[in-house]
């Protein structure tokens, strides 16, 4: 720190891992030190995660990050929050204030269609990503079941994956069915094209991101996929 400098931020590494002999430096005591040199302390929490969610328990949210002490914290409104692409400032009032009028604010403001939409995810709560995130993993089972006796294909553990930069590496206990590798292009070229996932020489269909609704579409499909290879 020197004369020059204006702001501690800290960043989340959202996206990626680092791991082996590494350590952060908790809010907490960055906040002391912003303190101790009059400096505003800013937090980029990434994914937007709004509230800690025990699934996800290395993953910081907004509302801990404010508690901590930070002036600013910013996050994704896509990712874990699940809204538009948009990027989002919170705060105390007299710091966004300033902010908001800062010429650059301005470039970069949301239109109404981005606020809308993130107001409605805001509202609703239960957006895909959460209950894809939240799907009991009981429930995944009877329906990876169903499908895999539908088509005579077995069913696997499979640990799916948050993705799209949130909690990277954490994974989410569940399962798939187990077709042969050669079935994946058939399915991404389908109608309606499903995308497995390929890996250890299968093509593996894990339901969490699919609405139970849609079982019977992803069944017909699985069932065209392998006619074809025949
Ligand atoms: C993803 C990410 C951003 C950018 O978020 P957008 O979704 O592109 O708005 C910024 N900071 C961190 C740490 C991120 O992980």
């Amino acid at each position: 720190m020197s004369p020059q400098t204006a702001a501690l931020l800290k960043v989340h590494p959202s996206n990626f891992r680092v791991s082996g002999f590494t350590s952060d430096v908790p809010l907490r005591e960055l906040r002391a030190l912003a303190d101790e040199h009059g400096l505003p302390l800013i937090m980029d929490v990434g994914s937007g995660l709004l509230t800690p969610d025990p699934i996800l328990p290395d993953e910081p949210s907004l509302s801990e990050a404010l508690e901590a002490g930070a002036d600013v914290v910013i996050a994704s409104g896509d990712k874990l929050l699940g809204g538009t692409q948009a990027g989002l400032l919170l705060g105390r009032a007299e710091t966004i204030q300033k902010l908001a009028k800062h010429p650059l604010a301005r470039a970069v403001r949301a239109d109404k269609l981005t606020l809308a939409a993130l107001e409605a995810t805001l509202v609703s709560g239960n957006t895909p990503v959460q209950q894809a995130l939240h799907a009991d993993p009981e429930r995944l089972r009877v329906r990876a079941e169903r499908l895999g006796d539908d088509l005579g294909m077995p069913v696997v553990p499979h640990d799916g994956r948050v993705g799209g930069g949130g909690a990277p590496g954490v994974p989410l206990p569940g399962w798939a069915v187990r077709l042969p590798e050669r079935a994946a292009s058939a399915l991404r070229l389908g109608e309606p094209a499903v995308l497995p996932r390929v890996h250890d020489g299968a093509c593996l269909i894990d339901l969490r991101c699919i609405p139970e609704d849609d079982d019977a579409r992803v069944t017909a499909a699985a069932r065209a996929a392998l006619g074809a290879l025949d």
